[in-house]
């Protein structure tokens, strides 16, 4: 009995889970675009899975060393798998939890002459298609120069 609900209870978990990698596009890009700008060349699985809320968009797995993996939920990945800067936002903001060490960082600033977020690193990401995806050069430079101005991000323009 107790085998039987195990495997009820893996079920669920296991078979929305999507390794997403190498099947869309816009992730490509989006690693692409962060592996040209870290010196980190540890490469981690991203994943689609259903977390079975809505509130939640994704988290960066860390149980063990070398198994950690970049989690989207899936309603957001359903929501926004063809808008190319918010599955951008959210791998690049998981992967600096994973991999550069960012914690979130909750301090408001001026940017472009808005009172917004001052990192991608910000901890929600309510109304993320207004600060993010409007001022998308400040927070990759803010996110990528922090230890080097020498990455191809920071001499943008
Ligand atoms: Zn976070």
């Amino acid at each position: 009995m107790i085998k039987y609900i195990l495997c009820l209870l893996l079920i669920p978990l296991t078979s929305f889970s999507q390794d997403v990698t190498f099947t869309n596009k816009l992730v490509g890009e989006t690693l692409k675009l962060f592996y040209a700008n870290v010196a980190v060349k540890k490469y981690i699985p991203i994943v689609v899975e259903n977390l079975g809320v809505e509130s939640f968009h994704g988290y960066c797995m860390m149980t063990q060393v070398n198994q950690e993996r970049v989690i989207l939920n899936q309603s957001f990945y359903a929501k926004y798998k063809n808008n190319k800067q918010a599955i951008e936002y959210l791998i690049i903001h998981e992967l600096g939890h994973c991999l550069l060490g960012y914690e979130h960082d909750p301090e408001l600033v001026i940017v472009n002459g808005l009172l917004l977020p001052k990192s991608i690193m910000y901890p929600e990401n309510i109304g993320m298609e207004d600060w993010y995806i409007r001022n998308r050069l400040y927070y990759l430079k803010e996110y990528f120069c922090r230890t080097s101005k020498e990455y191809p991000i920071c001499k943008q323009k």
